[in-house]
């Protein structure tokens, strides 16, 4: 008997429906399986900055390659994504960090992404509410903001649009050898089979190496032009290679609507998803120090989200030791930013085409795993 569809995507995270945008559009008959609503994950949770990274060589050619395939897809997107392209400013508190600001600079020229050095002058009129002196910040034009629910939303839609089925309110409880079994009984079965469960993966697949990662985010009120690009200290990226203990930073994002929002905190083993008031007290702290004003600023809401940590920090895209099964998770901090590019590559493994980059460092194969649990 012929497989009802050529691929079952489950979770309508940002992860989840960029896999069924771009396998639909590849003409293949696509559902969606999600239990919740769509985007309503870590999604939901996320800040939303399109940002290139350079953890590492692989990292940097995902985040910049699909950095690109945003910048492309941008006057598509409905006004009700916010999509901005405020840039980052990665803030040198002192000449040591300066240091650093020159590292990026050199590196991310080498890799073709335009950059500016500012120095404390100049940071200090491109953003008047940090507090001075501060050495001075690299700028990173390109990168860019959105609201992520909304983003998923409007890819599911497009997968729709191409012909896609979406089932919400349904729950996988398994998924492997070309079959899923959802908890109403029935079952699906699928020439492909896409893991998109972000840091829910591993109910389905046990041993997969994710672990969650706690975060914390707060928004404010209205407060048009406080802040014009995304701030980030550049101890963030310390803090966001801590695997051991839980960290801080100060994270701001300005939102199309005024409102900013405030992050951002890691915590590895904290599985319950209420707010932490000593990590948030912390972050609070941590952006008062860099931009004093905010303390008279209303906050209106603070929520917590869960991101799906590996170890290596690079996510899981592409076949497992069971031919239908194909994972796309493990994105921790930057599964909005590299959704789209982790798509394009899921789609180019499965239709076994060369991709624009590499996608070795990303495949689920460089860890050990037993995907299928019979
Ligand atoms: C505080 C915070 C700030 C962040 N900021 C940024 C940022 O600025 N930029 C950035 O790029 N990234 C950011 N991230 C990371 C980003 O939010 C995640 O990497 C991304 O949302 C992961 O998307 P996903 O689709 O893989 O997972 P999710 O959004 O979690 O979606 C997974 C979906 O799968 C569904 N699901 C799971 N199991 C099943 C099952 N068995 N059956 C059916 N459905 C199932 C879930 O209900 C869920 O909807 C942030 C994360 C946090 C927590």
């Amino acid at each position: 008997m012929n497989p009802t569809y050529d691929a079952v995507v489950i979770g309508a995270g940002i992860v989840g429906a960029a896999c069924a945008y771009e396998l639909a559009r590849e003409g293949m008959r696509v559902v969606i399986v999600e239990r919740d609503i769509v985007g309503g994950g870590a999604t939901a949770a996320g800040m939303g900055h399109i940002v290139v990274m350079d953890d590492s060589p692989a990292q940097l050619a995902l985040t910049q390659y699909s950095q690109s395939l945003w910048n492309s897809l941008s006057p598509a997107l409905p006004s009700s994504i916010e999509y901005d392209c405020c840039g980052t400013l990665w803030i040198a508190a002192d000449e040591a960090e300066m240091i650093e600001v020159r590292r990026k600079h050199a590196l991310y020229a080498s890799a073709n992404v335009p950059t500016q050095v500012l120095d404390s002058h100049a940071l200090a009129e491109a953003e008047p509410n940090l507090r001075k002196p501060l050495a001075g910040a690299l700028l990173v034009p390109s990168d860019a903001v959105l609201y992520p629910p909304c983003a998923a939303s409007f890819l599911i839609t497009s997968a729709q649009q191409q012909g896609a089925d979406l089932m919400l309110g349904k729950t996988i409880l398994s998924a492997e050898h070309g079959k899923v079994q959802l908890n109403d009984g029935t079952s699906i079965s699928s020439a492909y089979l896409v893991h998109a469960t972000g840091a829910g993966a591993t109910s389905l697949l046990p041993d997969l190496p994710i672990k969650k990662r706690k975060g914390h985010l707060v928004i404010t009120d209205r407060y048009p032009g406080f802040v014009r690009h995304q701030l980030v200290e550049l101890g963030y990226l310390k803090s966001a290679h801590s695997v051991i203990s839980d960290s801080v930073a100060f994270n701001v994002q300005p939102r199309r609507t005024g409102q900013l929002l405030i992050g951002s905190s890691r915590q590895y083993g904290a599985e319950d998803s209420a707010i932490d008031h000593s990590i948030l007290e912390s972050m609070l702290k941590r952006t008062c120090e860099y931009l004093p004003g905010i303390a008279n600023l209303s906050t209106i809401r603070a929520w917590t989200g869960f991101r799906a940590a590996t170890p290596d920090k690079l996510p899981l895209i592409g076949p497992t030791d069971d031919p239908t099964v194909f994972l796309a998770t493990g994105h921790e901090g930057l599964g909005i930013t590299t959704s789209l590019a982790t798509a394009r590559l899921l789609a180019d493994s499965i239709l076994k085409r060369t991709s624009a980059i590499p996608i070795d460092p990303y495949l689920p194969a460089r860890f050990a795993l037993e995907t299928a649990h019979a």
